[in-house]
């Protein structure tokens, strides 16, 4: 390792480290004086996942909790997941390996590969698309909201600062307009907290409807579920990853 990596290493640890704290405060902030207790409902749900490993990571337990109480859940992936790949997976068996990363995880969740649809969109693809694009992949989400009929949703937060995410939401809001079905719409986090607090486009007003649910009787099966995406936990920045294994989810309603 030369001065240059030397030097490059340091600002990334620096960089990371103070991304640790600073997540770490505003998610304290967030659970201790802005979030109101919720339980989980009976209503079915739809959870909209970018990449296979969102859903588990930011609803694994509202997942479980559901599908304990007999809830019907289905879960929606958009990508296929080809870019989160560690070194030691090629490229040709990254996207099997996700795919059945993604279905054992969901199985540990209680829910069945009946009830997960992979509609393997370009990973990274989704905020660059031709209106022709979007068109057809906002139909295609209409389909399944039509056919399962959730009565709560499941996305990423709008401002979760990762494209495929952030698109999701928007793609996911289009569809449930033109589906006309009357839908909760609940967002959760993965990368929004982890942002870069100067650069951040978060508000105040972000925080206004923050609820926290609590999943301690189902973390054992969270953890499990997490911990059997193996091709993605290393990528997963060591101060954000331990915050999916809190007894709590959190969710944004606008
Ligand atoms: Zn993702």
């Amino acid at each position: 390792m030369g001065i240059r990596e030397i030097v490059t290493q340091s600002k990334v640890n620096i960089g990371a480290f103070i991304r640790s704290i600073s997540s770490t405060i505003l998610y304290r902030w967030i659970l201790y004086f802005k979030s109101q207790p919720i339980v989980v409902s009976q209503k079915p749900a739809m959870v909209f996942s970018p990449h296979q490993d969102d859903e588990t990571l930011g609803c694994g337990g509202l997942i479980a909790l559901k599908r304990l109480q007999g809830v019907p859940v289905e879960i929606v992936f958009l990508t296929d997941g080809r870019y989160g790949r560690p070194n030691w997976i090629s490229e040709e068996t990254i996207t099997d390996i996700r795919y059945s990363e993604a279905v054992n995880a969901l199985d540990i969740l209680g829910v069945g590969s009946s009830q997960a649809y992979f509609l393997n969109h370009l990973d990274g693809s989704l905020q660059n698309l031709s209106n022709e694009q979007r068109q057809e992949i906002v139909d295609k989400l209409v389909q399944h909201l039509q056919s399962f009929m959730p009565e709560e949703v499941y996305v990423p937060h709008r401002k979760d600062g990762h494209p495929d995410h952030e698109a999701t939401h928007s793609l996911v809001t289009e569809a449930i307009a033109k589906s006309q079905l009357k839908v909760e719409l609940q967002e959760y986090p993965i990368w929004m907290l982890w942002q870069n607090p100067l650069s951040s486009n978060l508000k105040q007003e972000d925080f206004t409807h923050v609820y926290r649910l609590p999943i301690a009787n189902v973390n054992e099966r969270k953890t499990k579920a997490i911990q059997n995406y193996r091709s993605q936990l290393p990528g997963i920045p060591r101060g954000l990853i331990g915050r999916f294994f809190l007894p709590h989810e959190i969710f944004f309603k606008n």
